[in-house]
Formats: structure tokens, C-alpha cells, sequence
């Protein structure tokens, strides 16, 4: 089982290459070379310096403690470091899923691994005050005396557990990782728990025997990534002489760099940073030293950045929040030491776990090998969270004779463990004067409120580590960070795709999905300048669309037609059932007033009618007595008419981005980039080299821009104005009276001003109020300080649907939604002129009915340049740019 996580979109395949291969080198002549600072000589700031050096910039790395490794902390024998003792910080690393860290030590620094055990059936348990071995607690709970309910009773720890997270892994094979941050980022653990129907005992149970039980406030998101880690079957292991010579293998690779491009500057911590004049960053250290760099890069845990003074501080105030806010969890490992292996000769225990309810909690064996009995070391108690506290409000002496005594009181017939006792160790995280905490682990809400914020560079300082990544509290969140952060600072994204897709919105996410299906192995980018959820929420800002398939023209019919084939393939594709994107209970009614007449609304309506006829649509046609029969509540009906068609009704657009996303996390040929907006294009030889905020791009075959409501600036980047009209509207909504039924799906004609002039509705059911959806189209500015059209919308409300809304109370929301259009509503999709077809440009239309033919047009486009002439859609498509404004002769 293997699943991409949340921060998939981070391991976009150009992070993978950066990874392997590096960054491209910066060129000196063009000024592309940078002196970069970095605070902090972690995993991540080493690693970070050295990809950035060996793409020739200039690193100076400041370390404030006399050693690199930060939370890579091995303990050696103070007497002699060549022998290895224990890790007081990272221990155990699942390689086979967390393939940043394994390229490293696999591939690039080749270090031996040694498989690190989890669990030991021999190891003991003490729970509850009951003995007896770790296989039993896990497979037998009851006999600790955990009071479980009937249902729960017989089942392993692990059938609990994962039984438990269905509802979560539901949601992630459903809509991928956003649908799983969507719904449960509120729930702490205790509360998820508990809400799946856990009764408290066992989850009292699970919490001892996952560590839990001193951070239950916690994220469970954050245990669902550990469960997915776990469950994967990855194995664990350690590197072979200590996790520190990872470090070691890294400040080697750092000093071999040519011309000291790479240096680590020792017992230097950073106090002060400042943004100066010039744009450069000046930073101090504690001992004076004033250097000058053209980007800086914190890699330091968050507490620690913290403590550093960014100025000016208002340009840091959204940082510092999150700096502040971010939880971390403490941590407490001590370490006894003994000069005979008794675990081993006296207790059969070879690696692995003990677990308690005494304060040391959890107890890790050194792994024998060789038959060597002559001693080891041993994590004699790993404590998180507030216990971890516990244990530094008392005395170092203290701590080590308690632990001594609660080893012996696990280990009933090895007493005598006394006699081979040489000494101790304790390090307690978030003491550290360096660290400050041990790792970060979010409450509920703070992957959807500070993680964006934890990465997000002010102006020329850049913050890595792990706990600007979704992998919290293990390497590979500081390696992705590394790589991440070179790759931002340099902005030397220059990859080649084949195609690059500008504009993160529903049509260029289907057309991705096109493209893939029918060329698996297209590289295809899609760049978006906002998140792809914050621009399709912009766009889509309810979670219904209208889909019909009656329309005034006959081609916007047949093309109507093929999108439901399409979309029910949709469905089909995500695994969904039927109705789930696509939904059609309701059918859909398109109303007029006959009374109110105007002529292009009277030419609109006949041809509606006549193509339902001749295209033998089975549209119903509801005369105003028929309206009044089949919808009595509805005081709409009062004078108009109407025609109804039931294969039509509206698109689930929560469900489609999660079905779309979740496609997309599936093709490893699709690389989706945020926060990326293009500004320059060049058309080269043999491809288009694309200029963004954030770095270059190689199209080696096509770009499509859909640009919508960002067109203007696009379409200036080629000499011409698309003339393209974009409002913005607000929505009403109004609250339903207790006798609301539902209403199908529709769009009103409206006749009270001189306007072309459409109300449509929707019904989330969960609601309290229903949405109204104005839609006013000409000679209309400045919109939303014009109170005329609330007044407009009030009017038509009373009118109505007095008996189904309560007219006085309603609201508007503060977020509005676009309406693009081009004159005429027509839409462009054609090649742009003088880019010999190597640039595709889609525009224009706004009906949500139509993304997947759309997409499916310009996946064709792409790959055959031009329509493949055995396509369906040949015959409605006469493509043309004319005159540079807009024309698609349909
Ligand atoms: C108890 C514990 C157990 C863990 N277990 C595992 C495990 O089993 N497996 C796993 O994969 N991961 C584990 N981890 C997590 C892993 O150790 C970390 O995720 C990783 O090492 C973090 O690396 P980093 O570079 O982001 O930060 P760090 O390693 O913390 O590096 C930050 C560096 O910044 C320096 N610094 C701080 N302030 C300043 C300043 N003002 N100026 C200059 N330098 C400064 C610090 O001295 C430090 O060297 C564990 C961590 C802990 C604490």
C-alpha cells in the first residue's frame, strides 16, 4: 500500500531530479551567482548548502553550537568517539518510503545500513500494574485490563487502529490529500477517536502503545501520516556506526567543494537579521561577526528562529505568528549504559521495545550481533510531550537512578542489571539550548492556518527545516526542505516538459488528465500563480454548477451531449459512483416570463425550444398551468413558463477537484506548480522557453494558456487585447422558510430591468439558506458598490420565492464570484497566431458544462496539432483568430 501524501506536491519529479542530480549550475557572467548565508549547519541547512554550492554560489554556513547533526545527534563513548553508544535524536529511518533520505545514504554517500527492530515479542509489558510480554499486549489487551467494549474485544492493536483511520483513508483514495485536510485538520486525535466510536479504554490502550498518550491534543493528521509510514510495510533501519556519520558524509561533500564555496562556521549563532537598503541581508552573530549576503536561508527548528531579530519586524509579522504558534512536542531520552549485554544472556531480548505506564515509558535494546555480550546501551526511557517535562524539572542524578530503578522493576529477574550499570546520559529536547524542542507536530488546524506561512520566504530570507514540510519529526522532512529551499532560492526551475499548461483551473487540470490518458509518457507542468484550490474556489465559489444541456444554439447542444458522455466517464475514471460529479435528480428548468417579451430573449427561448424538438431531447415544455401542477410551491410559477430537461442538473464541485487532484497525484507525468506565475515567454528554435516568478521553463512541444480572468496580461505577452469582460459578483443568500422544498436546478430569464439579465439557484441541502446567483451581464461597473443591484435581487426574490425564502434575512457573501465574458459569449480555442501552432490559447467560456469537452479539444490540439480529422468534434469546430480580438466561427 502506497500513498502519496499532502505534500505530494512537493515531490514534484524536478525535486526528485534536483535530488539526484543537483541544481544547473548559476553562470558568473550573468550575475546568476550568490552569496548565500545559512543559519544553521541540521540536515537541512548542510544539505541545502551543498546542493547551492555545487551549483556554484558561495555558502557560509553559521552553526551555533561546536557541532553540525542538530537533531542527528549520535552518542559516543566521550572517551573514545569511535565507539558508538546511541542516538539521542533521530533513530530509526524507513528508507523504503522516505526515498529523499534513502537516495542520500543509498546512492550519493553510500553508508552501510543496519536494520533498526520496532518490536521484540520477548520484550515485556507493564501495563495497569499486569506483566507480561509485548506480543501479548498487542494481541491480547484484555489481559492488562483494558475494559473494551464487546465489538473491540479479540482484536490486535493493529486491527484497531487501522480499523479506525477507514474513514480518513476513505477520504484520501476518494479526493486525495486536500480532501483529507478538508475534512478532518480539526480533529485532534482524542476527538477523532472518539468520533469513530473508540471507547475510552481502548483508547487509553492505543495511546500507551503508540506514545500517544502525552500529546492526545495533537493533529490527527499527523497520526495518519505515521499510520501511513507504518502501514506501508516500510522497514526501518540505522545507519551502520551511527546516524551521525550521515552528517559526517555531508560536511565531507561540503569542504571538498571547489574554492571554499562551502564552509561551516562553528560556535556562530545568528542574533540579528536585517533586510538593508541595498537588498542585500545583513546578518550578526553573537560574537560580532557582521556578514553581508545576497539570501539567507534559516534552517533552524522554529523556536530557534524565533529567537533570532528579523527587522523590520513588520515585514516578519505573519512569520513570527507562525514561528510562535507552531506546536512543538519535548522530548526526553536517557541513556544507561552497562558493560554486559543482560538484556540479551538474561532475558532473551535482542533489539526492540519495552513498554510501561511507569514514567520511562518506552525502553529500545541495542541489537547484538557477532554473539558480543560485552555491553551496550540503552534507551532506558523515550518520553514525549509533557512526561518528557516531567523528567526535566528534576535533577540529572535524579533522573538516572529512577530510570535504573524502573529498568529494574520491568526486568524482574535481572536485578542484578545494577551490577554492570557504567553511567548515564539524558538529553532532554526542548531544553536544548539549540534546538529548543524536539520536533514539530500541529494541533488541529494548523496545517490549514500556519504551513503555508512556515515556508513562505520575506523577500530574500528563506526558512527550511522539518518543520516547513508535512513529514514533522523525521529527516526526510529536512532533506525535502533542503531541496525545496534550494530550488526557490535560485529559482533555477528550469526543467524541460513537453507541455506546459498555463492556468491551474478545472479546464487545465481535466486537459492534464487528457493528455496523460492518451500520452502516458508526456512530461506535462501545470503552473498556477494562486493555489489550485484558492482559484478554483475563487471561481466555483459554491460547491454546485449549473450542467445543462438545453442551450440556443445547436453546436452548444451537441457539444452539451458529449460533456455528459465525458463526465460520467469522469466519474467512472475516479471510481466513483454514478451521480457523484454529475448529478441529475432534480433535472433542470429553464423559466421565462411570456409577458415581459423582448426580442433577442423571444429569439433566444424559440430556438431553445425548437432545437429540443428536432434534436429529440425529450425536453418537457411547461406551460404556466403545468408549472403551477408540478412545482406548487413555487411562486415563480406565477406568470412564467418553462422548459424542463432531466438529463441535466449540476456539477458536485468539491467532488470534481477531489477526483481531478486525486488523478493527477496518480500520474507521475503530471507535475503541478503553485504560486507560479508566468511572465515572459520566447519562442526558440525547437521549443518555448518560458519565464516565470519563480524560475525557467522548456516546452518541448506545446504551452496552453487558459488564463480567464488573468487573460489581459497574457494576452498582452503576444500584442493583442482579448477583449474579455470580467465581473465580479457577489452572491445572495436568503433564508429558507420551514416549508423550503427542493427546487431543480435553473436559470430564470428575468424581465424587471432592460438587462440581459439571469438569476440562477442551487440548493445545498445542508443549509439554512439557499444561494442566489445574479448574474447581470451588460453595462455593468463598479458592481459592488452599486446597491441597485441588491435592490434588483431583493425585488426579484419578493416577487418570487416569498413562500420558500424569508425575503428580509439574508446576507452576501463577502467573497465573490467571476464572470468572464468575450462579446458575444463566444470562446476562443485556437493556436496563437505566429507561434506555428506551439502555443494554444482557450478563453472565454464560462459554463462549467463544457470543461470536459474543452479539455478533451485541447488535448487533441495538442498531440495532433490541430484536430485530429477523424475527431468528433470536427464538424462543429471551424477554427480561426481573427483581427487579433476574438473569433471562433462556430
Ligand atoms: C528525540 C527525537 C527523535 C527523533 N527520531 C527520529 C527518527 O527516529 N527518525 C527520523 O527520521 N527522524 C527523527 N527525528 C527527527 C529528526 O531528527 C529531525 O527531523 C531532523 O534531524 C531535523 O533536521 P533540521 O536540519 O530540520 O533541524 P536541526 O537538526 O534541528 O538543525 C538546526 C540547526 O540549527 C542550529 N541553530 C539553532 N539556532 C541557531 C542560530 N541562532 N544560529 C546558528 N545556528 C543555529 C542548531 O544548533 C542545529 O544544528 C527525531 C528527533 C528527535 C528530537
Amino acid at each position: 500500500m502506497t500513498y502519496s501524501l499532502a505534500g505530494t506536491r512537493e515531490l514534484s519529479s524536478q525535486m526528485i531530479e534536483t535530488n539526484k542530480f543537483g541544481l544547473p549550475q548559476c553562470i558568473k557572467e550573468r550575475n546568476e551567482c550568490q552569496q548565500i548565508g545559512i543559519v544553521g549547519a541540521g540536515a537541512a541547512g548542510l544539505y541545502c548548502g551543498i546542493l547551492l554550492a555545487q551549483a556554484g554560489h558561495t555558502v557560509r554556513i553559521y552553526e551555533a553550537s561546536n557541532r553540525a547533526g542538530g537533531r542527528i545527534s549520535t552518542y559516543r563513548d566521550p572517551n573514545n568517539p569511535s565507539i558508538y553508544m546511541s542516538e539521542l535524536g533521530a533513530m530509526r529511518l524507513p528508507l523504503d518510503t522516505h526515498s529523499y533520505l534513502n537516495t542520500l545514504i543509498r546512492e550519493r554517500y553510500k553508508l552501510n545500513i543496519t536494520p533498526f527492530a520496532n518490536s521484540n515479542d520477548n520484550a515485556y509489558a507493564y501495563v495497569n500494574g499486569i506483566f507480561g510480554t509485548m506480543k501479548e499486549l498487542r494481541e491480547n489487551p484484555i489481559i492488562f485490563k483494558f475494559n473494551m467494549t464487546k465489538n473491540e474485544q479479540g482484536k490486535t492493536s493493529q486491527t484497531l487502529w487501522l480499523t479506525a483511520f477507514q474513514p480518513i483513508l476513505q477520504t484520501l483514495e476518494q479526493g486525495g490529500w486536500l480532501a483529507v485536510k478538508n475534512q478532518w485538520d480539526s480533529y485532534s486525535i482524542d476527538s477523532y477517536l472518539k468520533s469513530v466510536n473508540m471507547s475510552r479504554d481502548t483508547i487509553n490502550y492505543i495511546n500507551i502503545l503508540r506514545n500517544y498518550e502525552s500529546g492526545t491534543y495533537c493533529s490527527i493528521l499527523e497520526v495518519f501520516r505515521a499510520v501511513l509510514v507504518y502501514a506501508s510495510g516500510s522497514k526501518f533501519y540505522g545507519i551502520d556506526g551511527g546516524n551521525d556519520l550521515l552528517i559526517q558524509a555531508m560536511i565531507t561533500e561540503c569542504q571538498s567543494i571547489d574554492s571554499d564555496r562551502c564552509s561551516i562556521m562553528y560556535s556562530m549563532p545568528v542574533i540579528e537579521v536585517q533586510l538593508n537598503d541595498s537588498n542585500k541581508v545583513q546578518l550578526r552573530t553573537k560574537n560580532e561577526t557582521i556578514d553581508i549576503v545576497d539570501t539567507l536561508i534559516v534552517a533552524t527548528t522554529a523556536p530557534a528562529a524565533n529567537l533570532i531579530k528579523f527587522e523590520k519586524r513588520i515585514d516578519f509579522v505573519d512569520k513570527y505568528r507562525a514561528l510562535r504558534q507552531i506546536h512543538y512536542m519535548c522530548s526526553t531520552k536517557v541513556l544507561l549504559n552497562f558493560n554486559v549485554s543482560w538484556w540479551y544472556t538474561q532475558e532473551n531480548i535482542n533489539g526492540g521495545q519495552s513498554l510501561t505506564d511507569l514514567h520511562v515509558h518506552s525502553i529500545y535494546y541495542p541489537y547484538i550481533r557477532n554473539n558480543q555480550t560485552n555491553g551496550g546501551t540503552i534507551i532506558a526511557a523515550y518520553n514525549l510531550g509533557t512526561s518528557s517535562l516531567v523528567w526535566q524539572s528534576l535533577f540529572e542524578s535524579d533522573i538516572i537512578e529512577l530510570v535504573l530503578q524502573q529498568l529494574i522493576r520491568l526486568h524482574r529477574s535481572s536485578s542484578n542489571m545494577r551490577d554492570y550499570f557504567q553511567g548515564g546520559k539524558v538529553q532532554h529536547w526542548c531544553g536544548d539550548p539549540y534546538a529548543h524542542g524536539a520536533f514539530a507536530r500541529f494541533i488541529p488546524f494548523q496545517e490549514t492556518e500556519l504551513f503555508h506561512q512556515l515556508q513562505t520566504p520575506v523577500s530574500k530570507i528563506h526558512f527550511i527545516g522539518e518543520h516547513t514540510t508535512l513529514v514533522h519529526g523525521w529527516v526526510e522532512g529536512a532533506i525535502i526542505s533542503a531541496v525545496h529551499g534550494a530550488l526557490s532560492v535560485t529559482r533555477q526551475k528550469e526543467t524541460i516538459f513537453d507541455v506546459v499548461i498555463i492556468g491551474g483551473n478545472l479546464i487545465g487540470l481535466s486537459t492534464a488528465i487528457f493528455l496523460s490518458l492518451k500520452q502516458p509518457n508526456l512530461r506535462i507542468v501545470i503552473l498556477e500563480k494562486n493555489t489550485i484550490n484558492d482559484y478554483n474556489n475563487q471561481l466555483h465559489i459554491y460547491s454546485q454548477e449549473h450542467f445543462r444541456q438545453i442551450f440556443d444554439k445547436e453546436y452548444l447542444v451537441q457539444l452539451a451531449k458529449m460533456s455528459f458522455t465525458l463526465w460520467q466517464q469522469l466519474e467512472q475514471m475516479s471510481n466513483l459512483s454514478s451521480e457523484s460529479i454529475l448529478n441529475t435528480n432534480d433535472g433542470f428548468l429553464f423559466l421565462r416570463n411570456p409577458n415581459m417579451i423582448q426580442s433577442t430573449i423571444e429569439d433566444n427561448w424559440a430556438s431553445m425550444k425548437r432545437i429540443c424538438e428536432n434534436l429529440d431531447m425529450n425536453c418537457e415544455y411547461l406551460n404556466n398551468t403545468q408549472l403551477r401542477i408540478r412545482y406548487p410551491m413555487f411562486t415563480l410559477i406565477r406568470e412564467y413558463e418553462g422548459i424542463f430537461h432531466n438529463q441535466s442538473g449540476y456539477i458536485n464541485i468539491t467532488t470534481l477537484m477531489m477526483s481531478l487532484l486525486r488523478l493527477i497525484d496518480q500520474s507521475s507525468n503530471i507535475t503541478i506548480r503553485e504560486h507560479e506565475e508566468l511572465l515572459s515567454l520566447q519562442l526558440l528554435q525547437d521549443h518555448v522557453k518560458l519565464i516565470t516568478n519563480r524560475g525557467i521553463l522548456h516546452s518541448s512541444q506545446k504551452v496552453i494558456l487558459i488564463p480567464d480572468s488573468n487573460v489581459k496580461n497574457i494576452s498582452r505577452l503576444f500584442n493583442f487585447d482579448l477583449n474579455m469582460r470580467v465581473l465580479k459578483l457577489p452572491i445572495y443568500y436568503f433564508r429558507r422558510l420551514p416549508n423550503f422544498v427542493r427546487l431543480p436546478n435553473g436559470i430564470v430569464m428575468n424581465d424587471q430591468n432592460q438587462q440581459e439579465n439571469f438569476s440562477s439557484f442551487s440548493i445545498v441541502s445542508t443549509s439554512d439558506y439557499i444561494i442566489i446567483k445574479p448574474t447581470f451581464i451588460q453595462n455593468v461597473s463598479n458592481f459592488l458598490i452599486d446597491s441597485i443591484y441588491t435592490e434588483t435581487v431583493l425585488n426579484w426574490v419578493s416577487h418570487h420565492l416569498n413562500t420558500l425564502v424569508n425575503v428580509s434575512d439574508y446576507y452576501i457573501d463577502n467573497r465573490t464570484y467571476l464572470v468572464r465574458s468575450l462579446p458575444d459569449n463566444k470562446f476562443v480555442l485556437d493556436y496563437v497566431p505566429r507561434t506555428n501552432k506551439r502555443i494554444l490559447m482557450q478563453v472565454g467560456e464560462n459554463e462549467i458544462t463544457f470543461v470536459p469537452v474543452l479539455a478533451d479539444i485541447l488535448s487533441d490540439m495538442v498531440l495532433f496539432d490541430g484536430m485530429n480529422t477523424s475527431s468528433k468534434y470536427t464538424k462543429y469546430f471551424d477554427i480561426e483568430f481573427s483581427n487579433q480580438t476574438v473569433a471562433m466561427n462556430l
